[in-house]
């Protein structure tokens, strides 16, 4: 018998399963084969990355464990199964092409242009200098581009850009870092910039910048092709310009987000700690809602009496190119579409219903496949707030703490998202809109076939808010075809939301306080404390009933909720108080008539409507021109919520009553109290008042867990106070990180309550 000293040789297979498609993946594995000296080969196929590797069994071993803890920056490594298969020799390793067939990887999001293509992209020796569809395996568009899996460049809309030879060696050679990137371009064979203008011809590439620069020093509004839609483009130092788009785009109040040249340029407007500039440099990208600096040089119009801005710094080759001549460092940067409609995301689109809003179309020949408006994210106490989940998140996963059926929860009316889940993955789409058109509906609808056609999921359950008139449910009901349709109360599924990305188990103390949802019993809740788990809940507190007069009619005047509040309480309407002030004589008179023989009028327990006639009481709005104004405004005028004291509220049994605190408020407004301690006072009352309601809970039941939901925690006073409160007394708090707290986050509850009775 001979002793050999030759090493085991073993091959094995490898399924790599997450987000590991589009990300770089194949090459990284390619390289690290190499690396430990290992053959074999690598290939995309719809369950996920599948590489087989054969040398020696030590170097195999260090393969499987790399492959997870070396993962590119942009892959999400979920699991990686390892099978033995018969040696094959060779000393080879093969990048295979794509194949389709079952299983399920997931897609990257979109990722803003990285540090390596901007130093190419400003370096006049590079041949994608000033290229304006620079990208690499680590950045550029991934989920607005991909047509279906697996992801290779014929599923992407760069289709029909073939790559030219340079490309081609780029694309083919292993140690290049564009190996394998599906949407790599350059000006030899990439898209064209093209900037359209009424009565002019077309200008294209560097013609085209130029004239869209000119355009904006002069201040002409553009609209610009982003990564998921088309953007309303104009200088926001220029009070003019900012104040006609607002007005072309039936705006009202609503504040616009801003894009800034660079860090500098945004520090130069509004403060930033570092975990905003992380969250604003990294590769999301998000619109980040920041303290805005006094004499920032941004134009009144671009946020009217807001104390925030939603700034973001550029994140497509595009985006920079705007910036790199002398003006503007500062642009308003507002999704191309009107009010409440989805954004326009192809050319032809762009330019027919976008007309009358801007004045010129810089755009390209890329198509958009999918849309996906700017993600908005607040820091709070150091953590991620998000207030809107899109670009740069969608569609990444979400891991759920319970299995799914195949569902699909179509959340609810207003900023809809909807999720797809199944088994321990819930997907939420990106921003869909309100659904009170025609367009939102069929954007929802295509969203969702193309949401569907990446995951696989096959839905067999349909789940929708409870509230009879929704155009969401109405929708699962008309599309179930024979599928059930689950309905679920609405603030159980905020809670539901928030205890799912915790990945929590068993029951909490949920605060879901929020402006409106579809209640049990009929009536408008919306200041809710509820004893849930995802099978279900029940209501052991709320805001003591008002009448909500003239439904949404109530919602746009503050000061009438306020003077209904007041009567509620049985306080007078003093002719001093500013709410009475805010009204003509004949609007009281209906009013009280309104209010007294109940016309019109919907019982609310609503938080975000507390918040409407808090603001309204304290003179600080009186008429909404956007949703939460009120509340918004109120909370800006918090400068320190410590020491001021705070107002009392009564709780008797299941009811919290305002009653004392209303009260309160009145005497401090007409004893000169200004409107920012009233503020301090009223956020402070209600983290106090939710330690209250948390204690009574606890001592019953014994839980010490809390949740908040609902965008009334879109407030970041408030929820940093609650927090600090609840805390303080001993609770452990869960509040929204991954998924807004709006009805944005909505369908991630609704699926996992479903899939919860569904067990
Ligand atoms: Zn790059
Ligand atoms: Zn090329
Ligand atoms: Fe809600």
């Amino acid at each position: 018998m001979s002793i050999t000293n030759e090493p085991e040789r073993v091959r094995g297979r490898f399924l790599v399963t997450g987000v590991v498609q589009g990300v770089g993946f194949r090459p990284f594995v390619y390289s690290l084969a190499r690396e430990l000296g290992l053959s074999g080969q690598v290939g995309n196929t719809a369950a996920g990355v599948i590489a087989e590797v054969e040398g020696a069994a030590v170097a195999v071993d260090a393969f499987g464990h790399r492959v997870r803890t070396d993962a590119p920056p942009l892959a999400a490594v979920a699991t990686v199964t390892f099978e033995p298969v018969p040696s094959r020799g060779g000393t080879e390793f093969a990048i295979l092409d794509s194949t389709a067939g079952p299983g399920r990887t997931l897609v990257s999001p979109d990722v803003a242009t990285c540090a390596d293509c901007l130093a190419e992209f400003t370096d006049p020796s590079d041949r994608r200098y000033r290229h304006p569809f620079i990208s690499c395996t680590n950045c550029g568009p991934r989920f607005t581009i991909i047509t279906e899996l697996p992801y290779d460049r014929p599923a992407t809309t760069m289709a029909d850009f073939p790559l030219c030879p340079d490309c081609t060696r780029e694309y083919a050679d292993p140690a290049d870092r564009r190996f394998h990137a599906q949407p790599i371009a350059c000006p030899a064979c990439g898209p064209r910039l093209q900037l359209v203008q009424p009565g002019l011809e077309t200008a294209y590439d560097e013609d085209a910048l130029a004239a869209a620069h000119g355009l904006l020093v002069d201040g002409a509004i553009l609209a610009v092709k982003g990564l998921g839609g088309f953007h309303l483009v104009c200088d926001a130092g220029d009070q003019a310009v900012v104040s006609t788009l607002r007005k072309r785009k039936d705006r009202g109040d609503k504040p616009f987000a801003v894009m800034a040249a660079d860090l500098d340029a945004a520090r130069r407007i509004a403060w930033i700690d570092a975990a905003e500039e992380e969250l604003l440099t990294g590769s999301r990208h998000p619109i980040v809602l920041l303290r805005r600096r006094t004499g920032a040089a941004v134009a009144e119009a671009v946020a009217p009496g807001n104390p925030d801005l939603g700034v973001m710094l550029p994140y497509t080759p595009l985006h920079h190119l705007l910036f790199d001549q002398p003006g503007p460092c500062v642009l308003v940067m507002t999704s191309g579409n009107l009010s409440g409609e989805p954004i326009v995301t192809t050319d032809d689109e762009a330019v027919t219903r976008l007309s009358g809003l801007a004045d010129a179309w810089l755009g390209h020949d890329r198509p958009i496949h999918v849309p996906c408006d700017d993600s908005v994210v607040r820091i709070v106490d150091a953590v991620e707030l998000p207030v809107r989940r899109s670009r740069g998140y969608a569609p990444f996963p979400i891991d759920l703490p319970v299995p799914v059926l195949p569902a699909l929860a179509v959340g609810g009316d207003l900023k809809n998202t909807f999720c797809l889940g199944d088994g321990q993955y819930a997907w939420l789409s990106a921003h869909v809109g309100d659904m009170d058109d025609l367009a939102t509906l069929q954007a929802f609808e295509r969203a969702e076939r193309h949401l569907e056609d990446l995951t696989g999921v096959r839905p067999e359950v349909l789940v929708a808010d409870k509230h009879p008139a929704y155009r969401s449910r109405q929708w699962a009901e008309l599309h179930a075809d024979g599928r059930p349709v689950i309905g679920v109360q609405h603030h159980h599924a905020h809670i539901a939301s928030v205890l799912a990305e915790h990945r929590h188990q068993g029951r909490v103390i949920g605060f879901a306080f929020d402006g409106t949802g579809y209640g049990d019993d009929g009536a408008v809740w919306g200041g809710e404390v509820l004893l849930a788990d995802y099978a279900g809940f029940e209501r052991v507190a709320h805001l003591k009933y008002v009448p909500l007069p003239g439904g949404d009619a109530g919602v746009r005047n503050p000061c009438r909720m306020a003077l209904s509040h007041l009567r509620a309480a049985g306080l007078p309407w003093h002719p001093d108080l500013p709410s009475v002030r805010a009204c003509a004589r004949a609007e009281l008179e209906l009013l009280a008539v309104q209010l007294d023989r109940d016309i019109a009028c919907a019982p609310t327990s609503s938080m975000g409507r507390l918040f409407d006639a808090v603001s309204s009481l304290a003179g600080v709005c009186h008429r909404s021109g956007y949703e939460a104004q009120a509340a918004i405004e109120l909370e800006g005028l918090v400068s320190s919520d410590r020491g001021l004291g705070r107002y009392e509220f009564a709780v008797t049994g299941e009811e919290i009553d305002p009653a004392p605190m209303l009260a309160a408020v009145v005497r401090d407004v007409l004893g000169g109290v200004g409107p920012g301690v009233v503020s301090a006072r009223f956020h402070q009352g209600l983290a106090e008042l939710m330690v209250t309601l948390a204690d009574r809970v606890r001592a019953v039941q014994g839980l010490n867990t809390v949740a908040l939901s609902g965008g009334v925690f879109v407030n970041t006073v408030l929820l940093s106070a609650t927090t600090r409160a609840l805390t303080g007394a001993g609770f452990t708090v869960l509040r929204p990180r991954r998924v807004p707290p709006t009805d944005a986050g909505l369908a991630l509850g609704q699926l996992v309550v479903a899939a919860g009775l569904a067990r």
